[in-house]
């Protein structure tokens, strides 16, 4: 490390005050990943776009060098993630449910800030809380033999709306290009003096407004067009991956479906979370407890809350999710 500190020095890296770079700023240097091609920003990483001076190999060699040979811990420590930290309310004072670190473990509790109550409630383990989580979780996994039937209804949704718009769309040109000629005649029919010019401005105006419609019919319906199936294709997938995740994804995982089924709806009491499910997940709960979603004709329902869905103005934004 200290012939780090001094080759960087003989080439011109040196501290603010000019003197040798201290061991923690060498070492930052050494775990940037900027140098591989990827950044750090916002504490996430990201793919850069500028040319690395460094292979990941060589990255990845450094690393284990340092690791064997550098102790971070002696500079800083570590950062103990607290995944479920803000994820929940306290039913008894209505504060947020925070997290601490004690000997080790991490242990979620009220904030107790609300001064007009006494809370009373009881730390709870992070593992316990884990386990909390996923049992929220469970009932809102959508069978994947569902999911994707519905992401096939929804790919065929998606065409004959493409198509059925597109017929439309060109219904509203053809009137367009009608009143083009309609207003191109009137124009032909003033300038060779057979039209009196009142009559052609009356004409003129009823005829451009007509097409002002026409026009804003059109693009109204190229643009609106079903809105909601890109949010409802999202939504089934995370639906999908919902069971998965409440079995075996990170407490990180976890508590980003958490936040998209229950929004700021869970509350902590007594070392038990519930909370009740926001649109589209709560149709999910319904459907499922509801017995015609397991009958034979067990395709129905699914068109059905789907409609429902659509007619709800859902706005959702999909959980990151891998591949
Ligand atoms: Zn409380």
């Amino acid at each position: 490390m200290d012939t780090l500190r001094e080759f960087l020095a003989a080439h011109g890296v040196r501290s603010k005050s000019g003197k040798l770079l201290g061991k923690e700023a060498v070492a930052q240097i050494l775990t940037n990943p900027i140098y591989y091609g990827h950044f750090k920003y916002a504490g996430e990483v990201h793919e850069g776009t500028h040319q690395p001076i460094i292979s990941k190999k060589l990255f990845d060699e450094v690393q284990a060098v340092l690791t064997r040979r550098f102790r971070w811990s002696k500079l800083k420590k570590p950062i103990v993630p607290k995944p479920f930290s803000g994820l929940l309310r306290c039913r008894e004072c209505n504060s947020a449910i925070t997290a601490e670190i004690q000997k080790g473990h991490t242990y979620y509790r009220c904030t107790k800030k609300n001064k007009a109550c006494r809370c009373t409630q009881p730390y709870i383990r992070e593992e316990a809380l884990d386990i909390e989580i996923s049992r929220l979780l469970s009932p809102f996994s959508l069978k994947s033999e569902w999911a994707d039937d519905m992401l096939v209804r929804l790919d065929g949704e998606r065409k004959l709306d493409a198509q059925a718009s597109n017929i439309v769309v060109a219904e509203k040109r053809a009137g367009i290009a009608q009143i083009n000629a309609r207003l191109q005649r009137l124009l032909d029919g003033f300038l060779d003096g057979v039209i009196e010019r009142e009559v052609y401005a009356a004409e003129k105006a009823k005829l451009m407004s007509e097409k002002k419609t026409l026009e804003e019919q059109s693009s109204a319906l190229s643009i609106g067009r079903k809105t909601w199936l890109e949010p409802m294709r999202n939504w089934i997938l995370d639906a999908k991956s919902a069971g998965e995740i409440a079995l075996t994804g990170s407490r990180n995982e976890k508590k980003v479906l958490a936040s998209k089924v229950f929004g700021s709806n869970l509350v902590l009491d007594g070392k038990k979370a519930s909370g009740s499910a926001i649109k589209p997940f709560a149709l999910l709960r319904e459907a499922a407890t509801n017995s015609e979603m397991v009958g034979v004709t067990g395709l129905e329902p699914v068109t059905s809350s789907m409609s429902r869905m659509r007619s709800s103005q859902l706005s959702y934004t999909p959980i990151g999710r891998k591949g």
